[in-house]
């Protein structure tokens, strides 16, 4: 392939392929959102081996040898050191009566002992099955939940503007989820939050993770310039677009000094716990009543993953137009990983499903920022990176396909 064609959003040049699943090094490792900038992105991007291993399947490698019995000893001396018996909450599992949080919730609950308080930031257009789903958690699971709506009207802009100037549907989703459970950790004065997987499992540096949540470059109000919502700089926001701090805030991180003051933890249960999602998957069907969709996912082959958000799906079409990897990508590397699917039964659910196009929700997603859908289509064009797309015969096509990859080393 050329070198000289233009990549973009600082992904390096060349394609490169996992030898063990099918994610490319075009897959972003972590994203510092506040920096993100419609030409600038300051990703780093999934690491691949000399041995041609990219880092998460390394890490699913780890995860072979650990020894769970002890890991599993690790969490009980940790919960004992947190658990309150005299009645308030000892820790938060953030999350939105999805598989993954339906597991983390009912475990520390039920089996452990402890007192989770649920909290919830909503996604952007709930689907029904989203919905049911996260009422099932908290009614059919058990669980004291509190649920932060933002301010619709901001919402709609910011979301509108992710799209607009970073075809980045899901930012706000993203950044808000991000930071509630800090926010509300600070409120009730709970010291130990859980999330669910490792960020490790898909490739993210673990130090990355830790450190996000108690950032000290972003949080500082007297650079507030440097801060970013929407690919704009938040001066120009709240300028522009006449909105204030206040608006702003539930999308930033908590204050990491009072984070210390108040020795909050953040702990990963899949570390402790040998974590599959297709585990986490049996485990909240049977316990918090979670229910897959009877119909795949557009763009994938899956039923149950991340299906509680419109928007959702037009997100990963936004990965496959930017990254060159779509839903299918996502879903069959972390199966491989997970020993679900072999490599080859991977590449065939990649080259059929990979970027279908999401119409099922479109129109209302649509809708809801007020863009038409013709915009939408000449919006992603403008996204595509010439290093990865060519144009035949009228139709887009990837310059370099997972399943061409080995045919052409
Ligand atoms: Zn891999």
């Amino acid at each position: 392939m050329s070198q000289s064609l233009e990549a973009r959003y600082e992904l390096p040049e060349k394609v490169v392929f996992c030898r063990r699943c099918v994610m490319s090094n075009q897959r972003p490792a972590s994203i510092p959102e506040f920096r993100h900038t419609p030409d600038r992105r300051d990703a780093r991007y999934l690491h691949i081996d000399e041995e041609g291993v990219c880092d998460a399947c390394r890490y699913a490698e780890k995860k072979e040898q650990i020894d769970w019995e002890s890991r599993e000893n690790e969490l009980l001396r940790l919960l004992d050191r947190y658990r309150r018996e005299e009645g308030r909450y000892d820790c938060i599992v953030p999350g939105s009566g999805g598989k993954d949080s339906g597991y983390a919730a009912h475990i520390l609950k039920y089996k452990y002992g402890m007192h989770p308080l649920t909290v919830t930031w909503p996604p952007i257009l709930y689907t029904d099955y989203g919905w049911r789903n996260y009422r099932n958690w908290i009614e059919v699971g058990g669980f004291d939940n509190i649920t932060f709506k933002p301010n619709g009207r901001v919402h709609q802009l910011l979301t509108k503007l992710a799209i607009e100037n970073l075809l980045h549907p899901f930012q706000t989703f993203v950044l808000g989820q991000k930071n509630l459970a800090p926010r509300v950790a600070l409120q009730y004065k709970v010291p130990l939050i859980f999330y669910g997987e490792p960020e490790a499992e898909y490739g993210n540096p673990i130090s990355e993770t830790e450190t996000s949540l108690r950032d000290k470059s972003y949080y500082v109000m007297s650079n507030l310039s440097e801060i970013y919502l929407a690919g704009i700089s938040a001066p120009e926001l709240l300028e522009k677009y006449k909105l204030s701090l206040n608006d702003l805030l539930c999308y930033l991180p908590a204050d990491y000094r009072e984070l210390e003051r108040a020795n909050i933890e953040v702990h990963y249960l899949g570390y402790y716990l040998k974590w599959t999602p297709q585990e986490a998957y049996y485990y909240s069907v049977e316990h918090t009543g979670f229910s897959a969709r009877p119909f795949r996912t557009e763009g994938t082959y899956s039923k149950y993953n991340s299906i509680d958000d419109k928007i959702d799906d037009l997100h990963y079409y936004t990965t496959y137009i930017k990254f060159g990897l779509g839903r299918a990508s996502y879903d069959a590397s972390q199966e491989i990983r997970n020993k679900h699917l072999t490599r080859e039964e991977g590449l065939t659910l990649v080259r059929r499903f990979d970027g279908e196009f999401p119409r099922r929700y479109l129109q209302d997603v649509m809708d809801y920022i007020g863009m038409d859908s013709e915009c939408f289509l000449e919006l992603c064009n403008r996204f595509r990176s010439p290093h990865l797309w060519k144009k035949e015969g009228g139709e887009w096509r990837l310059r370099c396909p997972v399943w061409e990859a080995e045919r052409t080393e």
